[in-house]
């Protein structure tokens, strides 16, 4: 019996179509995506499909949605084998990131992929990554079980860790990259999986996480960022956390005013979060005295983790509002593979 797979179209360039007056690019429905794919007749698993019922561009993604693609697989999650979630791939990362957590004993695969071009164009990129996603969803091991029963992103013939990925260029279709964690599968003549890079098989059952705490924020640090900058920031009403994208290995400006203001936050109780804004590596702190004044403030350091991973584990872990000490605790451990341990 061959395997199934639900296809999820949430929009995103893959099925998008130039608008004949504007010429500026809109979603088309699900219809429209399968009359321009003949090939899925053939490619031997048996596809369902479900969409949006607007489908979206992927900047226009909010935590809600993360939890509505959950849902989705939730409901569907016995009638199939894999599911791939069509998606732009502007803030992929960062759903991808999301499901991670929100999908708690997944066994099943999770795949993720989207375009840089739109499937009705001719040089698109979007057909061989649709069709190797379904055969990464539908994959089976020597035992039956699923091949990658994880949340993982499919782009030009690599296989990442979904909670792993960032997006790296605008325009080459080599768009994603994962540079803290092994690819997962290398697409050439033959899919090559690398099992040592691949989740070990969890034993459900799945629980779907359905609240996300969205009063999360982040300030990028630069050269140059002044005290009342961050004050103001930090002073946004109703702000539960934020993430401060750091340099190099976590390191930020010493100055006391900018200290100060994050001193106050601290007071009032906000969390913290240093992740660094290199695309690669992890966060030391304490390692300059440039982030000695983290260490003292109780910033939570979060390894190597993307700021994609730790935006969406933070709104993930502050949904179910843990005591201070236990938020710390559980961003500091792997929860689906999106940090290694130091
Ligand atoms: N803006 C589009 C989106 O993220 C780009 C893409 O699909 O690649 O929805």
């Amino acid at each position: 019996m061959s395997a199934s797979v639900l296809l999820i179209y949430t929009g995103g360039t893959i099925g998008m179509l130039a608008d004949p007056r504007t010429g500026a690019m809109r979603p088309m429905d699900l219809a429209h995506l399968e009359e321009q794919v003949p090939e899925l007749e053939r490619v031997g698993v048996r596809l369902g499909a479900t969409a949006f019922e607007q489908p979206i561009d992927s900047s226009d993604m909010r935590p809600a949605d993360w939890v509505r693609i959950a849902r989705i697989i939730g409901d569907r999650y016995h009638e199939f084998d894999g599911f791939v979630v069509l998606h732009g791939s502007d803030t992929m990362a960062y759903t991808a990131s999301a499901l991670s957590f929100l999908l708690e004993g997944l066994t099943k695969p999770v795949i993720l992929t989207g375009s840089q071009l739109p499937i009705g164009t001719i040089r698109t990129d979007a057909k061989e990554n649709l069709i190797t996603a379904i055969e990464v969803a539908a994959a089976m091991d020597e035992q039956g079980r699923a091949m990658v029963p994880e949340v993982a992103v499919y782009f030009e013939y690599r296989l990442m860790r979904g909670n792993r990925t960032v997006k790296v260029h605008a325009e080459r279709f080599e768009a994603f990259r994962s540079p803290n964690w092994p690819a997962l599968a290398e697409a050439g003549v033959h899919l090559r999986y690398d099992r040592s890079a691949i989740l070990p098989n969890r034993s459900g059952p799945l629980k779907v996480h359905e609240r996300v705490d969205a009063r999360v924020g982040v300030i990028r640090l630069f050269p140059g960022i002044t005290a009342e900058w961050v004050r103001h920031a930090l002073g946004t009403p109703g702000l539960s956390a934020v993430l401060l994208t750091t340099f190099g290995s976590g390191n930020g400006p010493t100055d006391p005013d900018f200290i100060g203001a994050l001193r106050s936050a601290r007071e009032r109780g906000i969390h913290l979060l240093n992740v660094t804004q290199c695309v690669g590596g992890r966060v030391d702190q304490g390692r300059y005295v440039t982030s000695r004044a983290f260490v003292d403030l109780g910033v939570i350091p979060c390894a190597d983790m993307t700021v994609e991973a730790a935006l969406a584990k933070t709104m993930f872990l502050l949904a179910a509002d843990p005591p201070a000490g236990a938020f710390a605790q559980r961003m500091a451990a792997p929860i689906a593979g999106e940090l290694t341990l130091g």
